[in-house]
């Protein structure tokens, strides 16, 4: 019977995996003292985080036919804030991130409208709560579609805080504190990471909020201090000015270090311009709270060493993310840490230190904390735990965008970080400042509306590095990115036939070089 169910070409297939799956199994799970082969398992995999990267696994790896389980617990912020299943990027990240700066979005549309004849009575403003509220229903309605999935996937679905018992075992904790253990050949991790607080700075923790609570807040967050440069205080702080609020960036170095900084300074200039206050060199000293109900902040200026203060309705700590390490009892099981970041050291497989314990992620040491990749690794994991494919993720050349009033989309290499791998001689940069049509008759400003392409400078002239600032950023930089994947030369960019009147052709007319010393200002069509 089996041998005839091989002659059919899809058995054939499955039947190889089978084999080479079984082969995988017995020769990743060799550890020492102990023989696995042997032993029956609850589960073909265990996996624990039900965000991004979890879930993806999760579901690919039952769609291949594995028996898989689902550990995700929520614990609540400092304030009490807490979500459902689908991890930071569906409830306190991405989406209701995304969907603010839209609303953000529409207050400018506002203001250009009636340049195109609509007449909005004035003053238009904006409700938080009515915001807040289809922002929190929609993030629901995926919270509840994640669990309908993993239900139509046939994983099982576990509400459960989990830690590591041996390299086998895992036991998950609930709400009410039962206990309750499960077996698996393969266990992934993929807890992602939580906002951290600062340190030493008293009335931090008491008094501030992070972007775990941001989102879910019922009511606006009024005057806020937003602190921290990068890509969750930008674009905090550049949505709330757009829905009407006052907010302030405290910077204490530089905004979005490890990008272009000729880009970043672009995103900073033009959110000045919006009405986004910024306190560079600023590092906050404490957080009290005044009897009016206001938070009173002091802060130092580093260059100067003066002390100042201001009172804001709220501060929030965009200071970066603390990997969920801490409760898994990893060290214990053998799993190896990175000792400044905390993270999880993993080879290009997702491997960990323990043959069959695999990280994807946030949680992982030296992988971008992005959902795509995430994603990405998950998948492919599953495919490759299930003998269906070697193929490893591909971390390089991943592209992003910075959701801020003027969005930043970027693939490749910075422009310094170009000069310092091929030197400055050595690569040609072409750019542009460009005005996008739907900016003209709404009389906006486009001074930081620019795009530059980093290519090597001898040869085919392969593009390094491709950025750009403007209206959806990530819509135009995603189909770049497949140019990237492909190792695109500027030719082959010059060749391609832009789409007109749009913002992403800009990209395939450019021609003025850096170093001509031209002005690259485009004119005419
Ligand atoms: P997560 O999605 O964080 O999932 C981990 C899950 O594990 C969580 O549900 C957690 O509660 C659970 N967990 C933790 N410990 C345990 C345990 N012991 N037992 C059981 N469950 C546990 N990325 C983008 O690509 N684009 C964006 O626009 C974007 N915007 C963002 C905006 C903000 C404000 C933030 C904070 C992040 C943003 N990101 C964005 C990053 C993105 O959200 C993350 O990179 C992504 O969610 C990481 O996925 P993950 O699977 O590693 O972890
Ligand atoms: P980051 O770690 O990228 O940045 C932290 C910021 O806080 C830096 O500007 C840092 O300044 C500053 N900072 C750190 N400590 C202090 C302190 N004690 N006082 C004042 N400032 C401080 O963290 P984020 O939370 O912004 O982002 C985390 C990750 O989430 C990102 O790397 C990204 O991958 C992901 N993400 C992706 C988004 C997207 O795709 N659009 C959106 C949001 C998040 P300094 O430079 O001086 O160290």
């Amino acid at each position: 019977m089996r041998s005839l169910d091989c002659c059919n070409n899809m058995a054939a297939a499955w039947c190889r995996g089978k084999h080479r799956l079984k082969r995988f199994y017995q020769l990743s799970v060799q550890i020492p003292n102990r023989n696995y082969t042997a032993e029956k398992f609850d589960y073909d995999l265990v996996v624990i985080g039900g965000g991004s990267g979890g879930l993806a696994c999760s579901k690919e790896a039952a769609h291949l036919g594995q028996n898989v389980a689902v550990l995700d617990f929520v614990e609540p912020s400092l304030r009490g804030t807490k979500w459902g299943l689908g991890g930071t990027c569906v409830n306190v990240g991405c989406i209701p991130k995304k969907l603010m700066h839209q609303a953000a979005l529409l207050g400018t549309a506002l203001k250009d409208a009636p340049k195109y004849g609509w007449r909005i009575p004035e003053p238009a403003s904006h409700d938080w709560a009515t915001m807040a509220e289809a922002v929190q229903n929609y993030v629901r309605s995926l919270n509840w579609g994640h669990r309908v999935q993993l239900e139509d996937r046939k994983v099982k679905y576990l509400n459960l805080r989990g830690h590591l018992v041996d390299e086998h075992t895992v036991r998950g904790v609930n709400a009410r504190g039962k206990e309750t253990t499960v077996t698996a050949r393969n266990i992934l991790i993929a807890t992602g990471g939580r906002p951290r607080y600062p340190t030493h700075v008293p009335g931090a923790r008491e008094f501030g909020i992070t972007s775990d609570d941001l989102f879910w807040l019922r009511e606006s967050p009024g005057k806020t201090l937003v602190v921290g440069a990068s890509y969750v205080g930008l674009e905090c702080a550049g949505f709330l000015t757009g829905i009407g609020l006052d907010a302030t960036l405290m910077v204490r170095s530089i905004a979005l270090r490890g990008f272009d900084q000729q880009m970043a300074g672009l995103v900073t200039d033009h959110m000045t311009s919006y009405g986004t206050r910024f306190c560079w060199n600023g590092v906050p000293k404490k957080v009290e709270k005044l009897p009016s109900g206001l938070l009173r902040v002091t802060w130092t200026d580093t260059q100067s060493g003066q002390e100042h203060q201001d009172q804001f309705n709220s501060v929030l700590w965009a200071v970066g993310r603390a990997p969920e390490t801490g409760t898994l009892n990893l060290q214990q099981v053998g799993v190896q840490l990175n000792e400044n970041s905390g993270k999880i050291i993993v080879s290009g497989d997702e491997r960990t230190s323990v043959p069959n314990i695999y990280a994807i992620g946030d949680i992982a040491q030296g992988r971008p904390e992005l959902t795509p990749t995430a994603i990405q690794a998950g998948k492919l994991l599953a495919r490759r735990l299930t003998g269906r494919s070697n193929q490893l993720m591909n971390y390089d050349n991943v592209p992003t965008t910075v959701f801020t009033p003027l969005e930043y989309g970027c693939v490749g290499l910075s422009e310094e970080e170009a000069e310092r791998r091929y030197g400055a001689d050595n690569i040609e940069v072409y750019h542009a400042f460009y005005k996008p049509l739907e900016f003209t008759v709404a009389q906006r400003d486009a001074s930081q509306c620019y795009i530059k392409v980093v290519c090597e400078r001898e040869g085919n002239q392969r593009v390094l590095g491709l950025h750009y600032t403007g209206p959806n950023a990530g819509e135009v930089v995603q189909g770049f990115a497949l140019g990237f994947q492909c190792g695109f030369t500027y030719a082959q960019l010059a060749d391609t036939v832009g789409i007109h009147p749009t913002c992403a052709e800009e990209l395939t007319k450019i021609g003025i070089t850096k170093r001509s010393g031209l002005d690259a200002t485009v004119t005419g069509c």
